[in-house]
């Protein structure tokens, strides 16, 4: 089984992602990665506007994708679960798949050894 989220993306396409910019700073995120929102946060950029999409995300969403900073992604990219990876649902990852036309993950999805 391939992690779900290798075949996704949605949610670094789906949601403004704010930081204050120390955070930024202090992982060493590319300055040009992000904007300015107000005086003490900045946000990844995006170039879509319409599905914000992260400046950092590479590939396909729902085939193949990959965070390109992936080390150094900010705390809401952290903090943001997989539906049903730990055990639990995760309304904000099936927002952002429904808003991709992608099914919501299922404990089934999890279910495989790998
Ligand atoms: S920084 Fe990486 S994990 Fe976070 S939204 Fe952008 S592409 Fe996704
Ligand atoms: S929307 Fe859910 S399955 Fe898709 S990449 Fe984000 S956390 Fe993973």
């Amino acid at each position: 089984m391939t992690h779900p989220c290798l075949s996704c993306g949605a949610c670094c396409a789906a949601f403004r992602v704010p930081m204050y910019w120390s955070e930024a700073e202090d992982r060493g995120i590319d300055p040009g990665l992000t904007e300015k929102i107000d005086p003490l946060r900045v946000a990844m950029r995006v170039d879509d506007a319409l599905h914000l999409r992260c400046i950092a995300l590479d590939g396909e969403i729902g085939m193949n994708t990959a965070c390109r900073i992936y080390v150094q992604r900010p705390s809401p990219c952290r903090d943001l679960t997989a539906a049903w990876e730990h055990g639990q649902p995760s309304p904000q990852c099936d927002r952002a798949r429904a808003r991709h036309g992608l099914p919501p993950l299922t404990p089934a999805d999890w279910s495989a050894p790998g």
